[in-house]
């Protein structure tokens, strides 16, 4: 059913949705925790991968959105399958290297794993962050085009630090939006995906849009889905996105990723990709191909 053409553009697909994560982690993280109007009267409008920021980030690095999907990416691909103990090993290794940052949920759940080993937090309604949607890529990747799988792998690797229904929810939509995306649905379709969302969990409404995108995973998905569906184009969408401040790495990243997946390869503008760290692009580009290889539909 899938031709040769179909693998390849959903190859460029995957890729896109990879570097479009860490264009949006890079983009935002020099925004992050300004307001809007703190972000206008500084930049007018805010559209250049510049560094900066609280983290004084050099231009084109990434935050921890990009290093803890890469964690996740690497586990597959030394194990060659689904491993929780590896992606909690990396998350590990990564926490004991001094990571440039990590949110509190984060960094409680992979402690909590170093000290008792157990790779599930206990349900807590307060873990409603985004850490485990902002790192899901390479899960919905190694999955494609098992909807099941997606779900399986989506929610442990979230429940490492995140054990929270709504975090859950958002995650899930998440990964069936990227799925959809990169096996080339129009944005219609997608836009059935965050209704249903907002069906089950009337919270994630975004219309009329508050213009809260703080790291409540609500105000996330909220801003993401926003900016995705009026953006004409990735660059409209990403823009969009880290200009209303707040968590702007990671609601770039997340946005990053829907929209890579849809626009693909040639919707990043030159600009953004040039400015990018090019060891980061290259283990991206490393590591998505061979998920995609490694992948049900891969395999086909
Ligand atoms: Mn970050
Ligand atoms: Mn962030």
């Amino acid at each position: 059913m899938f031709n040769q053409y179909n693998l390849e553009e959903i190859r460029d697909r995957a890729r896109a949705s990879f570097i479009g994560l860490a264009v949006g982690d890079a983009l935002g993280a020099t925004v992050e925790f300004m307001t809007s109007t703190e972000i206008a009267a500084q930049y007018g409008t805010f559209r250049d991968i510049i560094g900066g920021g609280w983290l004084r980030l050099k231009p084109g690095l990434v935050t921890d959105d990009t290093e803890m999907a890469l964690c996740i990416a690497r586990a597959i691909i030394r194990s060659q399958t689904w491993s929780m103990d590896a992606v909690a090993e990396n998350f590990a290794a990564w926490l004991k290297g001094r990571p440039v940052d990590c949110g509190d949920t984060c960094r409680k759940g992979i402690r909590r794993y170093m000290v008792h080993g157990t790779l599930e937090a206990p349900p807590n309604q307060w873990d409603a962050g985004n850490g485990a949607a902002m790192r899901l890529l390479p899960a919905a990747l190694f999955s494609l085009p098992d909807g099941q799988r997606m779900n399986k792998y989506i929610l442990e690797q979230a429940h490492i630090t995140h054990n929270n229904p709504v975090s859950d929810a958002a995650c899930i939509c998440l990964g069936s939006m990227i799925h959809l995306a990169l096996m080339g649905a129009s944005k219609s379709r997608l836009r059935r995906e965050a209704d249903g969302l907002v069906a089950r969990f009337p919270t994630f409404a975004f219309e009329p849009y508050r213009g809260l995108a703080t790291g409540y995973v609500v105000d996330t998905m909220q801003t993401v889905f926003h900016w995705f569906f009026r953006g004409k184009n990735f660059e409209d969408c990403l823009v969009g996105t880290v200009n209303q401040g707040a968590d702007a790495d990671t609601t770039g990243a997340i946005c990053g990723m829907l929209a890579g997946a849809y626009y693909g390869m040639e919707g990043i503008p030159g600009r953004w990709i040039k400015k990018m760290d090019k060891s980061v692009i290259a283990e991206i580009e490393q590591v998505t191909d061979k998920l995609i290889a490694a992948c049900p539909l891969g395999g086909f």
